[in-house]
């Protein structure tokens, strides 16, 4: 970056920070990809004269709204809930609802404004929103669940629709959830129509969609290695998680010939040195969405492997690391373990898995380095062929969609290379992915005018 791109990016940032006091979240997020943005912008007037990243950094809008149920004692509860609708340029606002206690303002506009890139990156028309509210499903029988996800969508309803905004599952909004959305907007609007994705098969959901995210990050990972001509086949790797992405991982990673030595969940990491088999999988599969047990049971079930309390899995050697369960999960600290003990490769299933620390380790030491904007892209992309398929009124096959996922992200992948190489041959995947992501955005605004 040049001096003068250091000085306009402080100017920019000031701005940002003035307008948005105290949502650090959010701040952060646009410091990340406007340093690339940045330099990439250098010599191109026309963005800079019609204030492009400015406006991409200024969501459309921001819908808070007051949502009232009553509990199984029947006490009436009050939350708050949102939607945010960064950017619509290249399609419907897209992008899923967060249900969790530390949801908040920042944290809704950081995600929406990430996944404006990450929707441009698929290739689908999908512009970039998030939503959610401060309700904590956890403990919460499935009435109660019900009727907040009723009350929610009492209010979301007035605000999406299939060609304005579509929302998904993200933390704490799974099948059952998107369930009772799905069914509260048909009963208010008296319509059938793809208005949320992550349905059931039984109605309007897609095949390959559960697997899509873990799928796709191996894919992504794949691609990495191929560009350097090498492959998954006879590497051990580490993932961290055990829900729907982390299993899915794991077992793309079998597909290809890979080795799973490694999962987790908040308890702690378990490692199998023998490696996992699609067998251990679809037990851990049932633990996890059945059960609702813990990993460490694991260890009773599987002779060989060791339960590790409290801890991650990053001090075990491999050559392919996927974090895959949730944000800063993977330290500096970490990322130096890691590196030294033969890291090749890392994509991330998880959404901001590594901290920004821990990211510099892994670019310093020229690590093949997948970030979760690209990396788990697949989940969104399949999301959008979800809406393909119910404005067409049909459902593709399993074979088609898996298809088309891969090429996909053999596509982000190709994206990322050609904004992100650098002169030394690396390929800086962060750049890459920042700079695919907004030309596609910025070039629709460019011809939309000041809108
Ligand atoms: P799940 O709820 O299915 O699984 C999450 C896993 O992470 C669980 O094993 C959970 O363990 C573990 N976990 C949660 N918090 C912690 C913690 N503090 N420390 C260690 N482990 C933890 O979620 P998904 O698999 O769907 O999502 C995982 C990540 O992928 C999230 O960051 C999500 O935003 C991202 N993502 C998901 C997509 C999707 O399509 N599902 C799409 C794109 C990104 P425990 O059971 O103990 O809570």
């Amino acid at each position: 970056m040049s001096a003068s791109d250091h000085v306009n990016l402080e100017k920019f940032m000031e701005g940002v920070e003035k307008r948005n006091q105290g949502q650090t979240e959010f701040i952060q997020a646009v410091r990340e990809v406007a340093q690339d943005i940045f330099e990439f912008i250098e010599d191109k007037v026309e963005y800079h004269e019609a204030q492009i990243l400015r406006r991409i950094a200024e969501p459309d809008r921001v819908v808070s709204f007051r949502v009232c149920w009553e509990d199984d004692n029947h006490n009436i509860r009050v939350q708050r809930g949102w939607r945010v609708q960064n950017n619509n340029a290249i399609g419907p606002y897209k992008g899923g609802l967060r249900f969790h206690p530390s949801v908040n303002e920042s944290i809704l506009k950081f995600l929406a404004f990430e996944q404006t890139f990450k929707n441009s990156l698929t290739g689908l028309p999908m512009g970039g929103g998030k939503g959610g509210s401060n309700f904590n499903p956890r403990g919460k029988s499935d009435s109660e669940v019900m009727r907040f996800c009723q009350s929610f969508m009492t209010e979301l309803y007035r605000h999406v629709g299939p060609d304005t905004d579509v929302p998904a599952g993200d933390i704490g909004v799974g099948a059952r959830e998107i369930g009772y959305l799905f069914g509260q907007y048909k009963r208010i609007t008296n319509r059938w129509e793809g208005v949320l994705t992550g349905k059931g098969l039984e109605y309007g959901g897609s095949q390959v969609r559960s697997e899509a995210t873990g799928y796709g990050a191996v894919y992504f990972m794949a691609n990495m290695l191929k560009h350097k001509g090498d492959s998954i086949e006879g590497k051990n790797a580490v993932i961290s998680g055990s829900g729907n992405v982390a299993t899915h991982a794991a077992e793309m990673i079998l597909n290809q010939g890979g080795k799973v030595l490694t999962l987790s969940d908040s308890g702690g990491f378990i490692h199998d040195p023998d490696g996992m088999t699609q067998e251990k999988l679809n037990w851990v599969k049932h633990l996890k969405t059945v059960k609702r047990g813990r990993i460490q049971e694991y260890c009773d079930e599987f002779s060989g492997a060791t339960f590790h309390k409290g801890e991650r899995p990053w001090g075990v050697a491999c050559e392919l690391a996927l974090p895959c369960a949730t944000q800063n999960e993977l330290n500096e600290e970490e990322a130096r373990a890691l590196v030294k003990n033969g890291v090749m490769a890392v994509a991330e299933g998880a959404n901001m898995p590594t901290t920004l620390e821990g990211v510099h380790v892994f670019q310093e030491a020229k690590i093949m380095y997948g970030p979760g904007k690209a990396a788990n892209a697949g989940g969104v992309a399949v999301s959008g062929l979800e809406m393909s398929q119910n404005a067409e009124r049909i459902s593709w096959d399993s074979d088609r969609l898996g298809k088309l996922l891969e090429g996909i992200m053999a596509e982000i992948h190709e994206s990322c290379v050609t904004y992100g190489d650098q002169s030394d041959g690396y390929v800086d995947y962060v750049k890459g992915a920042n700079i695919a992501g907004f030309k596609k955005v910025a070039d629709a605004m460019l011809a939309y005018g000041v809108v």
